[in-house]
C-alpha cells in the first residue's frame, strides 16, 4: 500500500519503518526541517534500538519530506502520529491532530483512509472526520479510523512487529478490512471495535498501567513505614496469575510523554462529563509526590545541599530511550542547582537532550567513575544496565561519602550490606 505517516517521532517514524519492513510504500513527514534532513541522510532523530538498521534496510520503500501536499495527495492511507501534550488544565491539546487533519483535507486527490493513531480523547476522531469532509473536496471520500498505539520507548520496534494487539476502531466494515489487510504481515492479535471503543481501549490500558505503578510505590511506602520488603512483597504477589509479575517494580513514579499526560486526560474527560474518576486521581497524586522522593530523603541528612557535589546517575525517564519528558531528574535537579549544589551527571544517550533544558551549571560527566569522584551523595534515577551491574565498591572508592539514594532499587540488599555505604531506596530498609 502506499502509505503516509504525519509526524517521525517515537510512533510515527517506528509506525512508518516497520509499515516499509512489510512492503509498504512509505512517505514520512514532519514540520521539523532539522528531523527530516537527518533522516534523509539515513539518520534516525531519535534513540530507539533497531530502528537505523530497520530505516537502513528499507530505505528503498522509505520517503522523508516536509512538503505534506505532495505526500498526503494519492496515498491508500494517511496515518496521523503527531504529539497530543497535555493542556494546562490536564486536558489533551489536539491542535497538532487538527493541523494535520487540515493539511490532508487541502491535500488530498482521491478516497483514502486517515488512520488516528495519536492518543486521543474519546470522541476526537468524529471530529477529526467531519473537519476532513467539510474542508476537503467533496467528490472524495475520507474514512477515519482509530488505532492507537501500545508501544513503550526503548522497546518500540520490537512492541510494533510482535505487538501485543492491534487494535481498530471503524464505522464501517470495509476500512477496517482494509486495516486489516495492511497490518497482515505483523505478528499481533487484531481486535475491531468501534471508534470510541477504541480510543477508550488505549486510555484505559495506559492508566490502568499507571495505577499499577503508583499502587505498588504506595504498598512500598508502607514497606518502609512497617519493615516490610516491597522486592519481597512484589515477588510474592507476581506468583499470582490474576496481578501478574510485570509493572511492579517500586520506584520514583512512572514519567514519560504517555502516562502523565494520559491519566490527566482522562481525569479531565471524567470531570467535564461531571464524574470524579477517584482511581485515576489517587495515581496522579501518588506520582507527583513519588517523583520528588530523592530530594526529601536527601533533606534527612542535609538542611541544605549548598556547596555539596552531587553525582546524578541517569537522566532518563526509563532506560532505553534518550526522552526526558516528564522524568523525575527534571524536577529533582532543579532543586539541588537552586540549593547551590554542584552537579555532576551521566546518562548514556540522555545527556545531549538534558544539555537543551538549559537547567543549571551542570557538570556532564563520560564515565560512572568520574561522575562519582568526590561526591557526597549519589542519586539513581534510571536503571540502565550500566548502573544496575556497576561494581558497587566504586561507591565507597569514588566518593568522599557515600551516600546513595536509588530511586530504582538497582542493588540487592544483601551486596550493599558489605559496603561501607548509606544506601535508600524504595520500599526496603536503609543499609547504614
Ligand atoms: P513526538 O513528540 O515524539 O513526535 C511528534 C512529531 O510530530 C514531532 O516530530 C513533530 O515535529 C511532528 N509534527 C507536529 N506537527 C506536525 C505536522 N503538522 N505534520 C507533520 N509532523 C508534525 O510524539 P510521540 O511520542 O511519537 O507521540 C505521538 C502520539 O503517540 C501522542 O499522541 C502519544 O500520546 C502517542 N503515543 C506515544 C507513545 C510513546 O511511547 N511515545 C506510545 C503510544 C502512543
Amino acid at each position: 500500500m502506499k502509505i503516509a505517516v504525519a509526524g517521525t517521532g517515537y510512533v510515527g517514524l517506528v509506525t512508518g519503518v516497520c509499515l516499509a519492513e512489510h512492503g509498504h510504500l512509505v512517505t514520512c513527514v514532519d514540520v521539523d526541517e532539522a528531523k527530516v534532513a537527518l533522516m534523509q541522510q539515513g539518520v534516525s532523530p531519535i534513540y530507539e534500538e533497531g530502528l537505523s538498521e530497520l530505516m537502513n534496510k528499507n530505505r528503498d520503500r522509505l520517503t522523508y519530506t516536509t512538503d505534506y501536499k505532495a505526500a498526503y495527495a494519492d496515498k491508500d492511507v494517511i496515518i496521523i502520529g503527531v504529539g497530543t501534550p497535555e493542556k494546562k488544565d490536564g486536558s489533551a491539546n489536539l491542535s497538532y491532530v487538527y493541523a494535520v487533519a487540515e493539511q490532508i483535507a487541502h491535500s488530498v486527490t482521491r478516497d483514502c483512509v486517515v488512520v488516528v493513531k495519536s492518543t486521543v480523547p474519546i470522541g476526537t476522531n468524529d471530529k477529526v472526520e467531519a473537519l476532513l469532509n467539510a474542508k476537503s473536496d467533496p467528490s472524495i471520500h475520507i474514512h477515519v479510523a482509530s488505532n492507537p498505539e501500545f508501544l513503550a520507548q526503548g522497546t518500540a520496534v520490537r512492541d510494533t512487529l510482535h505487538a501485543s494487539r492491534i487494535v481498530i476502531g471503524v464505522e464501517e466494515p470495509e476500512t477496517g478490512e482494509l486495516l486489516k489487510a495492511m497490518y497482515q504481515e505483523f505478528d499481533a492479535p487484531i481486535l475491531v471495535t468501534n471508534r470510541k471503543s477504541a480510543e477508550m481501549i488505549k486510555y484505559a490500558s495506559n492508566d490502568f498501567l499507571a495505577l499499577k505503578i503508583s499502587y505498588v510505590n504506595e504498598i512500598a511506602l508502607l514497606c518502609e513505614l512497617v519493615g516490610a520488603d516491597i522486592d519481597d512483597v512484589t515477588r510474592g504477589m507476581g506468583y499470582d496469575s490474576r496481578i501478574g509479575n510485570k509493572f511492579l517494580q517500586a520506584g520514583i513514579g512512572y514519567g514519560g510523554s504517555c502516562f502523565p499526560k494520559d491519566t490527566k486526560a482522562l481525569h479531565w474527560l471524567a470531570n467535564f462529563h461531571d464524574y470524579e474518576i477517584k482511581t485515576i486521581k489517587a495515581a496522579i497524586e501518588v506520582n507527583e509526590n513519588q517523583k520528588l522522593k530523592p530530594i526529601k530523603i536527601a533533606r534527612k541528612y542535609f538542611d541544605s545541599l549548598e556547596g555539596l557535589t552531587i553525582a546524578v546517575l541517569g537522566l532518563t525517564f526509563k532506560p532505553g530511550t534518550d526522552d526526558l519528558r516528564e522524568a523525575p531528574s527534571l524536577v529533582n535537579i532543579p532543586i539541588m542547582l537552586d540549593d547551590g549544589a554542584h552537579v555532576k551527571a551521566w546518562d548514556p544517550v540522555g545527556m545531549e537532550n538534558f544539555k537543551k533544558r538549559a537547567l543549571g551549571d551542570i557538570t556532564y560527566c563520560d564515565s560512572i567513575e568520574s561522575t562519582l569522584d568526590g561526591a557526597d551523595v549519589c542519586f539513581i534515577f534510571t536503571e540502565w544496565p550500566e548502573i544496575k551491574n556497576l561494581d558497587v565498591s566504586l561507591f565507597s572508592k569514588e566518593m568522599r561519602q557515600a551516600i546513595i539514594i536509588d530511586g530504582r532499587n538497582c542493588y540487592a540488599l544483601a551486596r550493599m550490606e558489605q559496603e561501607p555505604v548509606i544506601y535508600h531506596s524504595i520500599g526496603r530498609r536503609t543499609i547504614f
